[in-house]
């Protein structure tokens, strides 16, 4: 019999420490009452989108002329404010991805189409694609307007500020609310309660359930709250590690190491 066992049919896939960190998260909301606010995250995001596109392509408003708009500077000669133009919509794109990314891995996509869930979860990479491909196809475009020169420095600025923007705004470990699912599926409970004892630390934004969290060892200002106060204060991000071995606790993963493995 205990062989039969054996050949069981092999479980589904394993869930990944994003996965976990998510069910953890929407545990959390459950037990706690108290909702983790993501909409608001995906606004910032798009309001930073939206700037980036300003500093990309900022018109000239009446005769005051604002020293943003890569593509005006371009065609005005301005060297330094095109190129700090440029490098400000990359970091604008890269802090919009990670908020999205942020409020997806706590309130991942619903959506069950393996194409739409790429897009949702690779947004960041999209948003950088569409915010940089204007200046891309002007610069192809012959045009005797633009210095020659100044046209070649552009490109390779353009070119890296791209690359840097894309490979900041990707979600490494995309997650999906079916996987997620799944997870709340094998186990009803991680143990969480709003009245459970968390631990968190004066300056960090986490809350540990393990007061022997690796993250904790090199502070001295742990302290012992419950869950409901550490979410309602600033601590209300679960720490990975501690999400991990709660789900392995739990028995919904074999162990830590597998759990942390990025999803083949
Ligand atoms: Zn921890």
């Amino acid at each position: 019999m205990a062989e039969k066992k054996n050949n069981a049919p092999a479980a589904k896939k394993k869930p990944t420490a994003a996965d976990l960190k998510a069910a953890a998260a929407q545990l959390e909301e459950k037990e706690t009452g108290v909702k983790k606010n993501t909409a608001i995250l995906r606004v910032i995001a798009f309001v930073l989108w939206a700037l980036a596109a300003v500093a990309m392509y900022l018109p000239q408003i009446g005769d005051t002329n604002w020293p943003f708009g890569a593509v005006r500077m371009l065609f005005m000669n301005a060297t330094v404010e095109c190129i700090v133009d440029l490098i400000v919509a990359g970091v604008l794109c890269v802090v919009a991805a990670r908020l999205w990314v942020k409020a997806n891995h706590i309130h991942p996509t619903k959506l069950h189409n393996p194409v739409l869930q790429f897009i949702w979860n690779q947004l960041g990479v999209l948003m950088a694609g569409v915010i940089f491909a204007p200046l891309a196809i002007i610069l192809i475009q012959k045009n005797e307007k633009i210095d020659p020169k100044l046209k070649k420095i552009v490109a390779a600025v353009l070119a890296v500020v791209f690359l840097a923007a894309a490979a900041g705004s990707a979600d490494y470990h995309p997650t999906t609310q079916d996987a997620v699912d799944q997870v709340l599926e094998q186990t009803e409970d991680f143990g969480i309660h709003s009245d459970s004892t968390v631990y968190v630390t004066k300056y960090g934004y986490k809350h540990h359930y393990y007061e022997d969290c690796q993250a904790l060892k090199n502070s001295n200002t742990v302290q012992a709250v419950t869950l409901q106060e550490a979410v309602e204060g600033h601590h209300s991000d679960v720490c990975s590690f501690c999400a991990t071995r709660a789900a392995k606790d739990a028995g919904v993963t074999e162990s830590v190491e597998e759990a942390l493995q990025p999803a083949a």
